[in-house]
Order: structure tokens, then sequence, then C-alpha cells
């Protein structure tokens, strides 16, 4: 029963067989495999953007950083959540690459509209002493567990387009919103106003992939040019390649999303039924919910794992309400969910 997090699990059975395909015989390294030029094609395809640039690269903070990096000057700003990703957990990997400083927008999980144009109107007041301006960083499935609808996503991209700045979407979680909302990729990044992505992969069943599409191809250049760099560009690049085409094939990108998803509702059920309360109403992969600290110890006892939210579980209160973490993957096993059920 473990439900850490939508990184602890397996690679996709689909996912390593193609990566043993792609282990024969010799390819061009540093990008120029052939499946690269599929993938490429692959993602313009189910992007609707025959345009984009596509680029991969290993983990989320390196998507995430040498995207804003590219949308942005070292004199800007970056303008999130003040529990987005980007800020809470990649180390200033993104202050580092760009230079730029991440602005956070008083609020909680979701950026609000109003909350998002005071604080841009907040800065470039001070002329040249001040920082400038950037990108709108947004997360989707957000840090909480949340989804943007597309109305609230073409809201924050209408406040960023007034005055001119690039919007980012940390995507690592893309496809579990992009099923929950039950839309088009194209619906949720650029038809809304989204200028580039990053399109997680490695918590949806690879092994360690992440895409970068910018939907305004003059970026390519410098992206290639900061993604090397950085030392992010892979010499046996062909394996990264070969999970992204394997995670596109056959729909397993949105099969395993639809998976995790649904495997997070039959928890949420659960433990709604058992009295919990949500702090944030699960809509894709992720709880996080409150409940005593004897079902927590019920559940531990058990072989439950999960993390605690800012709780220990040493205390003596046995009803004292404690906050916790749930995340589901593709690969949870039925059985596991079942006897966690039973134990609710
Ligand atoms: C996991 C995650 C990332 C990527 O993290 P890495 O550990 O660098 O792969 C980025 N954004 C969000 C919201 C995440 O949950």
């Amino acid at each position: 029963m473990h439900f850490a997090s939508d990184n602890s699990g397996p690679v996709h059975p689909e996912v390593l067989t193609a990566l043993a395909e792609a282990n024969q015989g010799y390819q061009m390294a540093y990008g120029a495999d052939t499946l690269m030029n599929e993938v490429r094609d692959q993602v313009r395809g189910i992007f609707e953007a025959p345009g984009a640039a596509v680029y991969l690269v290993a983990t989320g903070t390196a998507a995430n950083s040498l995207a804003l990096a590219t949308l942005s000057q070292p004199w800007e700003t970056v303008f999130c959540s003040p529990v987005a990703h980007i800020h809470e957990d990649e180390c200033n990997a993104p202050e580092f690459y760009s230079g730029a400083k991440l602005t956070l927008v008083p609020g909680g999980d979701k950026m609000s509209p109003e909350a998002l144009r005071l604080s841009i109107e907040g800065e470039e007041t001070r002329g040249v002493h001040g920082p400038q301006r950037g990108p709108v960083s947004i997360t989707q499935v957000t840090e909480r567990g949340s989804v943007y609808t597309l109305c609230e996503l073409q809201a924050l991209c209408r406040v960023a387009k007034d005055y001119d700045l690039p919007v980012h979407m940390d995507g690592a979680r893309f496809t579990n919103a992009l099923v929950a909302l039950n839309c088009s990729p194209a619906e949720m990044t650029w038809k809304a106003g989204v200028d580039a992505v990053s399109f997680g992969g490695t918590k949806n069943g690879l092994m360690g992939v992440e895409a970068v599409v910018f939907f305004d191809e003059s970026k390519a250049w410098e992206f290639e040019l900061r993604r090397k760099r950085g030392a992010h560009l892979f010499s046996k690049h062909r394996f990264l390649s070969a999970q992204m085409a394997a995670y596109l094939k056959d729909d397993l990108w949105l099969r395993s999303a639809r998976q995790a998803n649904a495997n997070c509702a039959q928890l949420a059920n659960g433990l709604r039924a058992a009295g919990a309360t949500f702090l944030h109403e699960p809509q894709a992969n992720m709880i996080f919910a409150s409940f005593p600290r004897s079902l927590h110890r019920k559940l531990h006892d058990a072989g439950a794992v999960y993390h605690l939210w800012g709780d220990t579980l040493e205390g003596t209160d046995e009803d004292e309400m404690l906050a916790c973490r749930f995340v589901c993957d593709w690969s949870n096993p039925p059985e596991q969910i079942e006897q966690f059920l039973s134990l609710l």
C-alpha cells in the first residue's frame, strides 16, 4: 500500500520494452537519433502545433529551470504561487539557471487573476532600480492536487498578456490534469495562452523524461544552447527518445493518467466515507486529507506508506487530526487499494 508519491512506482513495462528495443545497433548521439524525429512529430501532433520546438530532459527541475531561463532575463521576476514546485522544491535551480528572481503571488494553491495582476502591478515601480516583470509560471495539476479549469487558465494568461509577459506551465502532472478536464492538450496550453510547457513523463510511468515544448519556435536555438550549457544534453539521447515515444504510443500517457486518477478517486471515496476531511478537493491523482491519529496509526501499522503533511505520528492524543498526502500512479495494485479501503 504505497501512496507516498507518483515517482515511487515502477517504470511501465511498455517503456522498459521500448528501451530494450532502442538498445539495438547504432544511433547518432545528442538528439540526432531517428526516434527523436518521431517524438518531435508526435508531440507536435498531440499539441496540434506543427511549428512547436520540442526537447527532452531527464528531470522536471531541468525542464522548468531551462524553460524559465529561456523565457526570462536576469533582471526580471517569475510570478508563481507560494507553493509552486519551482519555489519550494527545486533548490533555487530556476533562479540559478535564469538569474531571475521569483515573485510569490499571495494566495494559496491556485493563483487568482486578481492577485496575479496586483503582483505584476507591484513590479516595475522603481525604474532601473527594481526588478522588471517577467514570465508567469502556472502548475497544472497544482502542488495540492487541484486542477485549473480552462476558464481559469485563460483568465491567468489574459492577465499575463495584458503586460506582454510569457506564460510557462509546469506540467509534471500534465496528463493527470488533461484527463481530469477531458480537454485537448492544445486547449490546456497554447489555445489558453500558454507559451511553453514542461510536459511531464516521469510521474506517469517513464524512467525519467520530461519534454519541454515551446509554441514559439524562435526560442528553439536559445533553449538548445541553454540545455547544453546546463549539462542536460544527453549524449545517448536515444534512450530519452525511446521513453517518450513509448509514452505516446497507443495512448500509454492517457491510459496511465486515467488509471492513476481512478485509483485516487477510489482512495478518496474510502477516506470520505471514513470521515476524513479534504484540505483540497482531490481532482486528479493527489489527496490532501486530515483524519485522527488513531486511524493514521492503524493504516501505518498495517503497512500503508504515505507522507504526513507537517504533522507527526508521535503524540498521545489519538483524536488529534493529522494532515497527510496520498499520491497514486498507474501501478497501484487493485488488491492493495482494496486492502486500504477495508482498513478504513
Ligand atoms: C515532481 C515535480 C516536478 C519535477 O521534479 P523533479 O524531481 O526535478 O523531476 C516539477 N513540478 C512539480 C509540480 C512536481 O510535482
